[in-house]
């Protein structure tokens, strides 16, 4: 199996919960991290917490709805170490609620997020990958873009547009480049029912409570796809707790 070592990996959402982890799960196999998020605070201590251990990783603040601060987070990995191996689209979230209770603003925030955000992240980096003559996408999709449930709806379609991008970029990366979709199911994380409304979200948490897995399941997953040797590709992992529906 290839290794890790010295890969040059950018992850947005890395502030907490699953791109968290995967940044510390990645550091530990000796990746070089580049990791982004808007709560400077948080990211700092990622970051702080990793290169304690010995890992290698700088903090870029980012809004991934914001062209210029994919564009800022991918030549940081370039500035810094030459190169982008990998990037790892995990920003998101969760804000659901019913359509009637009409909370368009997190309606948008899902749809900037989710799909502006990926964009933003294939724009920053397939340029770099393609001067390279290699790079992998990695995209966290959800089990939501497989099974709609009332009231994820704009959640699902967000995800579903993830999953459809993915394939289309996919197509037209050639043989060079590789793109998977990473989709947990309830994993762990504090995001889960954050910014929901109030009876949702703790549907929500009592549900991550009972049944979720730890975000480092998701992390393997991702470290599983981007460890494989150059000419496969992973197209997608779907990877949930057992006793999910
Ligand atoms: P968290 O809330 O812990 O993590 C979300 C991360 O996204 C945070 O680091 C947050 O950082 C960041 N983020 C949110 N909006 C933006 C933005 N505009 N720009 C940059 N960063 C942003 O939740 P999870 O770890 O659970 O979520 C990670 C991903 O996994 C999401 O895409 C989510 O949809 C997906 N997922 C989660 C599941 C679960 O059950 N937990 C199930 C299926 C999919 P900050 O606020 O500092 O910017």
């Amino acid at each position: 199996m290839p290794t890790l070592r010295g890969k040059v990996i950018a992850i947005t959402g890395a502030s907490s919960g699953i791109g968290e982890a995967t940044a510390h799960l990645l550091a530990d196999k000796g990746a070089r991290l580049v990791l982004g998020a808007r709560r400077e605070d948080r990211l700092s201590a990622v970051v702080d917490g990793i290169t304690a251990t010995g890992g290698t990783a700088t903090g870029v603040l980012t809004d991934v709805t914001r062209r210029a601060d994919l564009r800022r987070l991918t030549d940081t990995a370039v500035e810094q170490y030459g190169r982008l191996d990998v990037l790892v689209s995990n920003a998101g979230t969760m804000a659901v609620s019913p359509f009637d209770e009409l909370r368009q603003d997190d309606w948008d925030a899902m749809v900037s997020t989710h799909i502006t955000g990926l964009l933003n992240g294939i724009g920053a980096a397939l340029p770099v990958f393609r001067r390279q003559g290699s790079g992998h996408f990695v995209n966290v999709s959800s089990t939501a873009a497989h099974v709609v449930k009332s009231p994820q709806a704009v959640y699902a379609a967000t995800k579903t547009a993830v999953n459809v991008l993915s394939e289309g970029l996919r197509q037209e990366s050639g043989p060079d480049l590789s793109v998977t979709v990473v989709s947990p199911g309830f994993t762990h994380t504090e995001g889960v029912g954050k910014g929901a409304s109030p009876e949702v979200s703790s549907a929500m948490t009592q549900m991550r409570d009972e049944i979720a897995m730890p975000p480092s399941a998701v992390a393997s997953a991702i470290g599983y796809a981007i460890e494989q040797p150059a000419g496969v590709d992973i197209n997608e992992i779907v990877v949930r707790p057992t006793v999910q529906a």
